[in-house]
């Protein structure tokens, strides 16, 4: 290898620790050069207006409303949703309770009923029904389930979205989607975005994921369920104001990088497929764009080296998440491939 060669590595390294780590295209860049503003807590950014109607549009909901991140997004959601002293239910490992920092709790006085996820990632429909509180004033008042699509990479089920639809409706629950990763679901069916949103109230959906936009998040729902999640996002410091430079960003997202989803899931398939020949590793299969290796605990360390030297990023653990993105070529794949395998041929053959 020469020098050229290792400062690219070093500049440009095949980065699988997560589909945030993307950066903005020439593209966006200019898109967002370009992007007509004005300010938005007086309602009158154009480019602001124009992303929240298109991606509403796509989530089959009346109404958007463009959030920093994801995690603001979801908890004005719950916030809108509940009032104190209310309850959601959750999944253990969904992002909005496990992994925002307990804002729903913190910050919107929402009690979580969480509860185990299954492996396919659903709560199974019994522990939701055996969850919901009785008219009773022991109780905190379960208003809400919040599922989460896809979930660690898997897609949940069209069967199971409706029998959760239907399940909400029968009880008088509202039903929240995090689907911070909801076109990598829609894609993977092939079916458009708005047949895996349509049971629910509310949708948050990330740009800043596989969709490659530097920031951004957008929430949807019916016009008079945003009118009121506005109100909170303000209060929660979401409030921006010529912020069509960072919509433009999302409306970019939206043009062009959808159907390329497709490609991130081909390539977390070929990056499975090439671990699972490694007799050490045990490989989870990828739905969409994110698969998961078992590595033994004693390879951990000098693995990480090794991957880091060969300009490989991932963040090793004893259950290792790989993801893939827009920045990441088929032949990263195969750099990345072939840094795992160069690594278990030296280590088998210094332990003979
Ligand atoms: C990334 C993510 C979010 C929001 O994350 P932010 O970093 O706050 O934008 C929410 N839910 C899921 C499942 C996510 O992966």
């Amino acid at each position: 290898m020469d020098w050229t060669e290792i400062f690219e590595m070093a500049l440009n390294p095949i980065d699988l620790r997560s589909d945030t780590v993307t950066r903005p295209s020439e593209g966006m860049r200019r898109a967002m050069a370009q992007a007509e503003v004005g300010d938005d807590v007086y309602g009158d950014d154009p480019t602001t207006i124009e992303l929240e109607a298109r991606l509403a549009g796509l989530a089959a909901k009346e109404a958007g409303l463009f959030m920093p991140s994801g995690t603001q997004s979801n908890l004005v959601a719950l916030m809108t949703h509940c009032q104190r002293g209310d309850e959601y239910i959750v999944g253990q490992d969904a992002h909005t309770y496990r992994y925002e920092a307990g804002g729903a709790a913190t910050l919107g006085s929402i009690q979580p009923q969480p509860i185990e996820n299954a492996p396919d990632g659903t709560i199974p429909l019994e522990k939701i029904r055996a969850a919901i509180k009785p008219d009773d004033i022991h109780f905190a008042r379960t208003r809400l389930v919040t599922l989460e699509n896809t979930i660690a990479g898997k897609v949940l089920a069209k069967s199971y979205l409706d029998e959760v639809g239907e399940l909400a409706k029968a009880t008088g629950l509202a039903l929240h989607l995090d689907g911070a990763r909801v076109f990598n679901a829609a894609v993977a069916l092939g079916v458009p975005l708005g047949a895996v949103c349509t049971r629910f109230d509310s949708v948050s959906i990330c740009l800043s994921k596989g969709l490659g936009a530097p920031i951004g998040s957008v929430l949807c729902g019916s016009h008079a369920f945003i009118a009121e999640a506005r109100r909170w996002r303000k209060m929660a410091g979401g409030g921006m104001r010529q912020v069509g430079v960072l919509a433009a960003a999302g409306l970019y997202a939206l043009e062009h990088n959808i159907e390329r989803l497709a490609v991130d899931h081909d390539h977390a398939q070929q990056l499975a497929t090439g671990l699972a020949a490694i007799e050490a590793l045990k490989v989870r299969p990828a739905q969409t764009n994110m698969l998961f290796v078992e590595i033994p605990g004693a390879d951990l360390l000098e693995l990480g080296l090794h991957l880091r030297e060969a300009g490989v990023l991932a963040t090793l653990q004893p259950v290792t998440r790989l993801v893939t993105h827009l920045d990441i070529d088929r032949a990263g794949i195969d750099r990345a491939l072939a840094a795992f395998k160069s690594f278990y041929r030296r280590s088998r053959s210094t332990s003979l």
